[in-house]
């Protein structure tokens, strides 16, 4: 058994499982979505092994903006934590994304859930994501590809019905 990752620099040393939550409310919504999941399986170390139904959810943290369509994938990579994160913020520009208000609209948003076991706590980086728990949006999708992961020691199924 190979030690837990802490650290977003680890690169590992065997595919790592990691999940992804994806959404916009701008645009083409299901092509964003699509657009950016083959961004992430075209990138080299990067693949995307499960792709969730999209789903409509409505606006949460700042609600005065347009319903959402939301996603979560799993990929397996050879990436590190720091590169996964890097190839999603890099796929987002790349779609024109633009940061301007906190939980404002956006084009695409492609949030690292979990990498593996991993539990990692640096700037710009804490895996897994901390609002996991709390967002609908993402529990049902992720729910639907890993109904058995677990986060915080509490499996994603009994996080959606609790
Ligand atoms: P939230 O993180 O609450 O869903 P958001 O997705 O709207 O909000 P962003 O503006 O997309 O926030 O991201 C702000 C920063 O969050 C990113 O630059 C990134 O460094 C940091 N961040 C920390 N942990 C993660 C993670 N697990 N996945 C993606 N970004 C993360
Ligand atoms: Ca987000
Ligand atoms: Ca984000």
């Amino acid at each position: 058994m190979t030690a837990k990752i802490t650290s977003g620099n680890t690169v590992p040393n065997a595919p790592v499982r990691a999940h992804i939550g994806l959404g916009g409310n701008m645009g083409e919504r299901q092509a964003n979505l699509e657009t950016a999941i083959a961004k992430l399986d075209a990138t080299d170390g990067i693949a995307v092994v499960k792709t969730s139904t999209f789903i409509g959810t409505e606006p949460w943290g700042k609600t005065d903006q347009d319903w959402f369509l939301n996603a979560a994938i799993a990929l397996d990579t050879t990436l590190s934590a720091r590169q996964l994160l890097e190839t999603c913020l890099a796929i987002e520009t790349s779609m024109g994304r633009v940061r301007t208000e906190k939980w404002g609209p956006r084009i695409i948003d492609l949030d690292i859930l979990t990498y593996g076991d991993a539990v990692i706590d640096e700037d710009g980086l804490q895996v897994p994501h901390p609002y996991i728990p709390e967002r609908p949006f993402v529990l049902e999708p992720l729910a639907e590809i890993a109904p058995d992961l677990k986060v915080d020691g509490r499996k994603i199924s009994d996080l959606l019905n609790g």
